[in-house]
């Protein structure tokens, strides 16, 4: 989705990868997993020490439960980065809402956000400072905490690429303006 909107990608697996970004996506998957392979990739502390240093960063399912400052029902020894208050309960939606579609009304956005759900994690609190972007029910979905954006969905499954452009925008790797071509002119 970012490669289709312009950005170069590269996949980050080392802490050289790590230095060459400008923004992250943390992706879903198995939260607990990606926890252990931080640590044996070493990526766990220059990973915290990008993030506090406000590295744009969104992150999505399991890459949500990784940002949390609380996680429910996680593994014991799995890590979090708290990169903002909110607290997450892994597999929140139970077996039968286990995974879904739904239709989100997300700030900002003119039109319904085609939002899919795979054994999503639920936001069970947020703290100060977390703006809540879109929710389902009473939890919220979409969350931003400065330069940190989190979705318990999938937003990249879906072929709407609104949700990547805003956050590539606010990152700075995007210009705004960018489907809009100014026309170049000469500076005195
Ligand atoms: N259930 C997974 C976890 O706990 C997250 C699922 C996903 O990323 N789609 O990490």
């Amino acid at each position: 989705m970012v490669a289709s909107l312009g950005p170069k990608v590269i996949e980050v697996r080392t802490p050289a990868d790590l230095d060459a970004v400008e923004a992250l996506v943390m992706p879903g998957g198995e939260s607990t997993t990606m926890s252990m392979l931080l640590e044996r990739s070493g990526l766990l502390a220059p990973l915290a020490e990008r993030l506090a240093a406000g590295l744009p960063v969104l992150g999505t399912c399991a890459g949500m439960i990784l940002l949390a400052e609380e996680i429910v029902d996680g593994r014991a020894d799995q890590h979090r980065f708290s990169a903002l208050p909110i607290t997450v309960r892994r597999n929140g939606y139970g077996r039968q809402l286990a995974s879904f579609e739904v239709d989100l009304d997300v700030a900002g956005l003119s039109h319904p956000f085609p939002g899919v759900f795979i054994r999503a994690p639920v936001v069970e609190q947020v703290g100060a400072g977390v703006e809540v972007l879109a929710s389902v029910e009473e939890h919220p979905v979409l969350c931003r905490s400065g330069s940190v954006t989190v979705a318990s969905f999938h937003p990249e499954l879906s072929g709407d690429s609104r949700l990547h452009q805003g956050w590539l925008s606010l990152a700075g790797v995007l210009e705004e303006s960018s489907a809009v071509e100014e026309p170049v002119t000469e500076r005195h």
